[in-house]
């Protein structure tokens, strides 16, 4: 009896950032962007959503990849799109990594690596970062089966130069490099300029985080078109429409409306200069941030006693209960408002 629970599938899942339903949250525990999408966006999905529903998706997405060749220089058999950037990395994934040596990443990184390894069975070992939570190059210089590295990374915010990605990327010729820039538009510069010199290269970025879409699930990848052929034979044997009508619309007119982009990035990393500012004279330590979000310390404070504080109050950050990094929290840059909120919080705790 009950014999097909040996046949059952066991996997520990990547657990995201709660959405609470709090009255006046204030959230910023998910790296969301705080302000809407491009005006152009609900256009777009309002006359996509009169027409041509019925239809199944388009495969081509070639107004999507239209927009994108605006702002990168790839050509079209160079992009491939999924359904969010997780996607297009778990692909990448199954894709990429079927070796016997192990895939190497970070230890303290994106989360959700080490649970598409366990997934697919793929071996893998984690680097440490060095005392200043950086990425060290040379650690990399080492027989592996692939590669995988956020850049800035999470949560760390930190942002590794483009030199030391090439470093890595000319010693290790013969495995997949991924460059996972879900926050690359909040201050690092992209790795897609090394697209022309290195063939095993793949740049992951996603609209959910800087073009303010995450709930439409758009991600994409940039590589060199053996690459993307790869990944779109092993997209097609599980799913031919991961992207539908509705998230492609969406995504090129947010890729189109480059001014507004622009202006959000801005706007973030303004409000992310006085958020560190300000937490600075409160006597916390935070990481140099490339990203949407900071990741700070504060010595004469229990992070997760502050976290808690922080939530009773309706403002929702993250704190992350693993060595290392169990002393500090990560805040997602929100509005001036926002994080004026976070910041009058802040010192209300303190002078308790
Ligand atoms: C947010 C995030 C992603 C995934 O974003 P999608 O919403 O799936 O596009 C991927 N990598 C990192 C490091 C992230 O923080």
């Amino acid at each position: 009896m009950s014999g097909w629970k040996d046949n059952i599938r066991q996997v520990v899942p990547y657990v995201p950032g709660e959405q609470p339903k709090i009255k006046n949250i204030v959230k910023l525990n998910t790296n969301e962007c705080p302000y809407p999408p491009s005006p152009a966006v609900e256009k777009a999905v309002a006359d996509y959503a009169k027409s041509d529903l019925r239809k199944y998706p388009s495969i081509a997405c070639a107004e999507l990849k239209d927009a994108l060749k605006k702002t990168y220089p790839v050509t079209d058999d160079m992009l491939f799109l999924g359904n969010g950037s997780d996607e297009v990395l778990a692909l990448c994934f199954m894709t990429f990594f079927n070796s016997e040596k192990p895939v190497l990443f970070p230890d303290i990184t994106y989360s959700f690596y080490d649970v598409w390894c366990d997934l697919y069975n793929i071996k893998y070992k984690r680097v440490p970062l060095n005392e200043n939570f950086e990425i060290v190059p040379e650690d990399y210089f080492v027989e592996n089966g692939g590669i995988v590295i956020a850049n800035p990374n999470a949560p760390t915010s930190i942002f590794m130069p483009l030199e030391s990605i090439e470093n890595i990327l000319s010693r290790n010729r013969d495995v997949i490099v991924i460059i996972d820039e879900a926050y690359i538009d909040f201050g690092g510069s992209s790795a897609v300029s090394l697209l022309e010199k290195y063939d095993n290269l793949v740049v992951v970025q996603t609209f959910s985080k800087s073009r303010a879409l995450a709930g439409m699930r758009v991600g994409y990848a940039m590589a060199g078109k053996e690459l993307v052929d790869a990944l779109e034979a092993v997209k097609n044997s599980f799913n031919s429409y991961t992207l539908n009508s509705l998230s492609q619309a969406a995504a090129a007119a947010a890729a189109n409306d480059i001014d507004y982009w622009q202006d959000c990035c801005n706007k973030i990393k303004a409000t992310r200069q006085r958020l560190i500012k300000e937490l600075d004279a409160l006597g916390f330590d935070t990481l140099p941030s490339s990203a949407n979000f900071i990741f700070t310390a504060n010595k004469n404070i229990d992070a997760k006693s502050l976290f808690e504080y922080l939530r009773e109050k309706g403002i929702v950050v993250r704190y992350f209960n693993k060595p290392r990094i169990n002393d500090r929290l990560r805040i997602t840059i929100g509005t001036d408002e926002e994080v004026n909120r976070l910041l009058d919080e802040i010192k209300n705790y303190i002078k308790r």
